[in-house]
Protein backbone atom coordinates (compact mmCIF):
# COMPACT_ATOMS: atom_id res chain seq x y z
CA UNK A 1 0.00 0.00 0.00
CA UNK A 2 1.49 3.56 -0.65
CA UNK A 3 0.75 6.43 1.48
CA UNK A 4 0.38 9.54 -0.20
CA UNK A 5 -3.17 10.31 1.97
CA UNK A 6 -2.21 8.05 5.18
CA UNK A 7 -4.46 8.69 7.57
CA UNK A 8 -7.11 11.32 5.89
CA UNK A 9 -10.28 10.48 5.52
CA UNK A 10 -12.62 11.01 2.47
CA UNK A 11 -15.90 11.43 0.98
CA UNK A 12 -16.52 10.09 -2.22
CA UNK A 13 -19.99 11.04 -3.73
CA UNK A 14 -21.89 8.68 -6.25
CA UNK A 15 -19.06 6.28 -5.90
CA UNK A 16 -20.80 2.81 -5.92
CA UNK A 17 -19.26 2.08 -9.24
CA UNK A 18 -17.93 3.63 -12.46
CA UNK A 19 -15.06 6.50 -11.72
CA UNK A 20 -16.08 7.43 -8.03
CA UNK A 21 -15.57 3.63 -7.25
CA UNK A 22 -12.06 4.14 -9.05
CA UNK A 23 -11.50 6.91 -6.70
CA UNK A 24 -12.67 5.89 -3.59
CA UNK A 25 -10.38 2.49 -4.24
CA UNK A 26 -7.01 4.43 -5.28
CA UNK A 27 -7.39 7.04 -2.50
CA UNK A 28 -8.35 3.68 0.40
CA UNK A 29 -4.67 2.67 -1.42
CA UNK A 30 -3.01 5.45 -0.62
CA UNK A 31 -4.08 4.99 2.96
CA UNK A 32 -7.17 7.02 2.93
CA UNK A 33 -10.02 6.26 5.06
CA UNK A 34 -12.73 6.38 2.41
CA UNK A 35 -16.33 7.16 3.09
CA UNK A 36 -17.94 6.21 0.01
CA UNK A 37 -21.52 7.40 -0.36
CA UNK A 38 -23.94 6.74 -3.53
CA UNK A 39 -28.30 6.16 -4.06
CA UNK A 40 -26.93 2.19 -5.08
CA UNK A 41 -27.02 0.68 -2.03
CA UNK A 42 -25.75 -2.87 -3.35
CA UNK A 43 -23.58 -2.09 -5.66
CA UNK A 44 -21.76 0.78 -2.65
CA UNK A 45 -22.06 -2.38 0.06
CA UNK A 46 -19.76 -4.58 -2.15
CA UNK A 47 -17.65 -1.98 -3.10
CA UNK A 48 -16.40 -1.58 0.51
CA UNK A 49 -16.71 -5.21 0.84
CA UNK A 50 -14.20 -5.49 -1.61
CA UNK A 51 -11.75 -2.52 -0.01
CA UNK A 52 -12.32 -4.50 2.99
CA UNK A 53 -11.14 -7.66 1.69
CA UNK A 54 -8.15 -5.71 0.63
CA UNK A 55 -7.39 -4.98 3.89
CA UNK A 56 -8.27 -1.11 3.48
CA UNK A 57 -10.55 1.14 5.42
CA UNK A 58 -14.05 2.11 4.41
CA UNK A 59 -17.58 2.49 4.93
CA UNK A 60 -20.98 3.39 2.76
CA UNK A 61 -23.64 5.28 3.41
CA UNK A 62 -26.67 6.04 0.76
CA UNK A 63 -27.17 9.45 0.26
CA UNK A 64 -28.93 11.47 -2.77
CA UNK A 65 -26.57 14.44 -3.15
CA UNK A 66 -29.31 16.30 -4.18
CA UNK A 67 -30.98 16.94 -0.50
CA UNK A 68 -29.68 19.46 1.00
CA UNK A 69 -30.73 18.64 4.72
CA UNK A 70 -28.52 15.08 3.99
CA UNK A 71 -25.08 16.90 3.64
CA UNK A 72 -24.67 18.22 7.37
CA UNK A 73 -25.70 14.70 8.36
CA UNK A 74 -23.04 13.22 6.09
CA UNK A 75 -20.63 15.63 7.12
CA UNK A 76 -21.20 14.47 10.74
CA UNK A 77 -21.22 10.80 10.37
CA UNK A 78 -18.07 10.60 8.27
CA UNK A 79 -16.89 12.38 11.04
CA UNK A 80 -17.93 9.77 13.52
CA UNK A 81 -16.89 7.30 11.65
CA UNK A 82 -13.59 8.01 10.87
CA UNK A 83 -12.70 10.97 13.37
CA UNK A 84 -12.23 13.35 10.80
CA UNK A 85 -12.87 14.76 7.28
CA UNK A 86 -10.13 16.26 4.95
CA UNK A 87 -11.36 15.42 1.29
CA UNK A 88 -14.29 16.01 -0.51
CA UNK A 89 -14.75 14.42 -3.49
CA UNK A 90 -17.92 15.49 -5.21
CA UNK A 91 -18.09 13.00 -7.96
CA UNK A 92 -22.00 12.34 -8.31
CA UNK A 93 -23.13 13.03 -11.99
CA UNK A 94 -25.74 11.92 -14.78
CA UNK A 95 -26.25 12.31 -18.32
CA UNK A 96 -29.73 12.86 -20.04
CA UNK A 97 -29.17 13.38 -23.84
CA UNK A 98 -31.36 15.81 -25.95
CA UNK A 99 -30.67 19.04 -28.38
CA UNK A 100 -31.50 22.33 -27.41
CA UNK A 101 -34.45 21.99 -29.21
CA UNK A 102 -35.64 18.92 -27.67
CA UNK A 103 -34.63 18.72 -23.83
CA UNK A 104 -37.01 18.65 -21.59
CA UNK A 105 -37.19 21.18 -19.23
CA UNK A 106 -37.42 18.41 -16.14
CA UNK A 107 -34.51 16.39 -17.71
CA UNK A 108 -32.60 20.41 -17.50
CA UNK A 109 -33.79 20.95 -13.70
CA UNK A 110 -32.78 16.85 -12.80
CA UNK A 111 -29.30 17.27 -14.35
CA UNK A 112 -28.78 20.78 -12.56
CA UNK A 113 -29.60 19.22 -9.43
CA UNK A 114 -27.19 16.20 -9.12
CA UNK A 115 -24.46 17.88 -11.24
CA UNK A 116 -24.41 21.64 -9.95
CA UNK A 117 -26.74 21.93 -7.04
CA UNK A 118 -25.17 18.96 -4.84
CA UNK A 119 -21.74 20.21 -6.07
CA UNK A 120 -22.48 23.29 -4.35
CA UNK A 121 -24.09 21.56 -1.53
CA UNK A 122 -20.96 19.52 -1.44
CA UNK A 123 -18.83 22.12 -1.85
CA UNK A 124 -20.44 24.50 1.28
CA UNK A 125 -20.68 21.64 3.25
CA UNK A 126 -17.06 20.58 2.96
CA UNK A 127 -15.62 24.25 3.82
CA UNK A 128 -18.00 24.50 6.83
CA UNK A 129 -16.64 21.28 8.11
CA UNK A 130 -12.86 21.85 7.15
CA UNK A 131 -12.17 25.84 7.62
CA UNK A 132 -10.66 25.13 10.46
CA UNK A 133 -8.54 21.62 10.36
CA UNK A 134 -8.27 22.57 6.72
CA UNK A 135 -8.71 19.97 3.65
CA UNK A 136 -9.24 19.57 -0.37
CA UNK A 137 -12.66 19.28 -1.68
CA UNK A 138 -12.21 18.37 -5.64
CA UNK A 139 -15.09 18.68 -7.60
CA UNK A 140 -15.75 16.42 -10.72
CA UNK A 141 -16.50 18.56 -14.24
CA UNK A 142 -15.78 17.11 -17.43
CA UNK A 143 -14.21 18.35 -20.54
CA UNK A 144 -18.16 19.18 -21.57
CA UNK A 145 -17.65 21.91 -18.91
CA UNK A 146 -14.86 23.61 -21.13
CA UNK A 147 -16.23 22.54 -24.65
CA UNK A 148 -19.67 22.30 -26.15
CA UNK A 149 -21.50 19.22 -27.17
CA UNK A 150 -24.76 19.53 -29.08
CA UNK A 151 -26.22 16.35 -27.61
CA UNK A 152 -26.17 17.09 -24.00
CA UNK A 153 -26.67 20.85 -23.61
CA UNK A 154 -27.82 20.40 -19.81
CA UNK A 155 -25.31 18.36 -18.78
CA UNK A 156 -22.23 20.88 -20.31
CA UNK A 157 -23.88 23.80 -18.74
CA UNK A 158 -23.98 21.87 -15.50
CA UNK A 159 -20.33 21.04 -15.49
CA UNK A 160 -19.86 24.73 -17.14
CA UNK A 161 -21.14 25.96 -13.49
CA UNK A 162 -18.75 23.23 -11.49
CA UNK A 163 -15.83 24.80 -13.34
CA UNK A 164 -16.70 28.14 -12.08
CA UNK A 165 -18.16 27.42 -8.71
CA UNK A 166 -14.87 25.70 -7.84
CA UNK A 167 -12.45 28.88 -8.63
CA UNK A 168 -15.41 31.31 -7.07
CA UNK A 169 -15.11 29.29 -3.83
CA UNK A 170 -11.31 28.28 -3.85
CA UNK A 171 -10.93 32.11 -3.73
CA UNK A 172 -13.06 32.49 -1.00
CA UNK A 173 -10.90 29.81 1.02
CA UNK A 174 -8.04 31.59 0.06
CA UNK A 175 -8.14 35.13 0.50
CA UNK A 176 -10.12 34.23 4.31
CA UNK A 177 -6.83 31.88 4.96
CA UNK A 178 -8.59 29.17 5.59
CA UNK A 179 -6.18 25.98 5.07
CA UNK A 180 -9.04 24.65 2.08
CA UNK A 181 -7.64 24.11 -1.54
CA UNK A 182 -10.71 22.97 -4.09
CA UNK A 183 -10.17 22.88 -7.83
CA UNK A 184 -11.62 20.49 -10.32
CA UNK A 185 -10.88 17.44 -12.44
CA UNK A 186 -12.47 17.47 -16.06
CA UNK A 187 -12.13 13.71 -17.21
CA UNK A 188 -12.51 12.88 -21.36
CA UNK A 189 -14.38 10.32 -22.49
CA UNK A 190 -14.09 6.61 -20.09
CA UNK A 191 -16.27 3.83 -21.18
CA UNK A 192 -18.73 3.72 -17.69
CA UNK A 193 -22.33 2.90 -17.80
CA UNK A 194 -22.91 6.84 -17.89
CA UNK A 195 -20.93 7.11 -20.84
CA UNK A 196 -22.47 3.27 -22.26
CA UNK A 197 -26.07 4.83 -21.71
CA UNK A 198 -25.40 8.00 -23.26
CA UNK A 199 -24.09 6.74 -26.60
CA UNK A 200 -26.95 4.17 -26.62
CA UNK A 201 -29.33 7.34 -26.94
CA UNK A 202 -27.05 8.96 -29.78
CA UNK A 203 -26.36 8.50 -33.27
CA UNK A 204 -24.61 5.22 -34.07
CA UNK A 205 -21.41 6.35 -35.37
CA UNK A 206 -20.85 8.96 -32.57
CA UNK A 207 -19.27 6.58 -30.49
CA UNK A 208 -16.51 5.74 -33.43
CA UNK A 209 -16.06 9.49 -34.32
CA UNK A 210 -15.50 10.94 -30.80
CA UNK A 211 -13.20 8.09 -30.85
CA UNK A 212 -11.21 9.43 -33.94
CA UNK A 213 -11.04 12.68 -32.02
CA UNK A 214 -9.16 11.69 -29.30
CA UNK A 215 -5.31 12.48 -30.26
CA UNK A 216 -4.26 9.40 -28.19
CA UNK A 217 -6.59 7.02 -30.25
CA UNK A 218 -8.01 5.37 -27.02
CA UNK A 219 -10.61 5.92 -24.27
CA UNK A 220 -9.82 6.63 -21.05
CA UNK A 221 -9.61 4.34 -17.54
CA UNK A 222 -11.18 5.17 -14.18
CA UNK A 223 -8.14 4.45 -13.00
CA UNK A 224 -6.33 7.18 -14.49
CA UNK A 225 -9.01 10.07 -13.41
CA UNK A 226 -8.75 8.14 -9.92
CA UNK A 227 -4.98 8.55 -9.83
CA UNK A 228 -5.36 12.41 -10.46
CA UNK A 229 -7.93 12.57 -8.08
CA UNK A 230 -5.27 11.17 -5.48
CA UNK A 231 -2.89 13.87 -7.03
CA UNK A 232 -5.56 16.56 -6.01
CA UNK A 233 -6.32 15.45 -2.49
CA UNK A 234 -2.17 15.16 -1.73
CA UNK A 235 -0.11 17.42 -1.06
CA UNK A 236 1.66 17.46 -4.27
CA UNK A 237 -0.49 19.49 -4.99
CA UNK A 238 -0.18 21.99 -2.11
CA UNK A 239 -0.01 25.11 -4.52
CA UNK A 240 -3.14 24.22 -6.27
CA UNK A 241 -6.29 25.82 -5.83
CA UNK A 242 -8.91 27.03 -8.50
CA UNK A 243 -7.21 25.13 -10.99
CA UNK A 244 -9.01 22.77 -13.44
CA UNK A 245 -6.81 19.18 -14.11
CA UNK A 246 -8.06 18.24 -17.47
CA UNK A 247 -7.19 14.44 -18.10
CA UNK A 248 -8.56 13.56 -21.54
CA UNK A 249 -5.98 12.54 -24.04
CA UNK A 250 -5.52 15.50 -25.37
CA UNK A 251 -9.12 15.85 -26.99
CA UNK A 252 -9.44 19.66 -25.78
CA UNK A 253 -5.70 20.46 -26.75
P1 LIG B 1 -21.61 6.36 -13.40
O1 LIG B 1 -23.01 6.49 -13.88
O2 LIG B 1 -20.89 5.10 -13.62
O3 LIG B 1 -21.52 6.71 -11.85
C1 LIG B 1 -22.22 7.81 -11.32
C2 LIG B 1 -22.73 7.43 -9.95
O4 LIG B 1 -23.44 8.57 -9.42
C3 LIG B 1 -23.72 6.25 -9.97
O5 LIG B 1 -23.27 5.25 -9.09
C4 LIG B 1 -25.02 6.88 -9.54
O6 LIG B 1 -25.84 6.00 -8.78
C5 LIG B 1 -24.55 8.06 -8.72
N1 LIG B 1 -25.59 9.09 -8.58
C6 LIG B 1 -26.37 9.60 -9.55
N2 LIG B 1 -27.25 10.47 -9.02
C7 LIG B 1 -27.00 10.51 -7.69
C8 LIG B 1 -27.58 11.21 -6.59
N3 LIG B 1 -28.61 12.05 -6.76
N4 LIG B 1 -27.05 11.02 -5.36
C9 LIG B 1 -26.03 10.16 -5.17
N5 LIG B 1 -25.46 9.45 -6.17
C10 LIG B 1 -25.94 9.63 -7.40
O7 LIG B 1 -20.84 7.60 -14.09
P2 LIG B 1 -19.26 7.95 -14.19
O8 LIG B 1 -18.92 7.94 -15.62
O9 LIG B 1 -18.48 7.16 -13.22
O10 LIG B 1 -19.31 9.48 -13.75
C11 LIG B 1 -18.78 9.96 -12.52
C12 LIG B 1 -18.57 11.46 -12.67
O11 LIG B 1 -17.60 11.69 -13.69
C13 LIG B 1 -19.82 12.22 -13.08
O12 LIG B 1 -19.87 13.47 -12.43
C14 LIG B 1 -19.64 12.40 -14.57
O13 LIG B 1 -20.34 13.51 -15.07
C15 LIG B 1 -18.13 12.62 -14.61
N6 LIG B 1 -17.51 12.39 -15.91
C16 LIG B 1 -17.59 11.16 -16.50
C17 LIG B 1 -16.97 10.98 -17.74
C18 LIG B 1 -16.98 9.67 -18.45
O14 LIG B 1 -16.52 9.62 -19.60
N7 LIG B 1 -17.44 8.59 -17.86
C19 LIG B 1 -16.30 12.04 -18.35
C20 LIG B 1 -16.26 13.28 -17.71
C21 LIG B 1 -16.87 13.43 -16.48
Amino acid sequence: MADRLAGKVALVTGAARGIGAAIATEMAREGAHVFVTDLRADEGANLVAGLHGEGLRAAFAVQDVTLEAGWEDICATVVTTFGSIDIIVNNAGIVITGTIEDQTFSDWRKTMAVNLDAVFLGTRAGVRAMKQRGGTIINVSSIEGIVGNPFVPAYNASKGGVRLLTKSAALHCARSGYPVRINSLHPGYVGTALVQDALADLPADFGERTLQRIPVGRFGEAAEIARSAVFLASDDSSYMTGAELVIDGGYTA
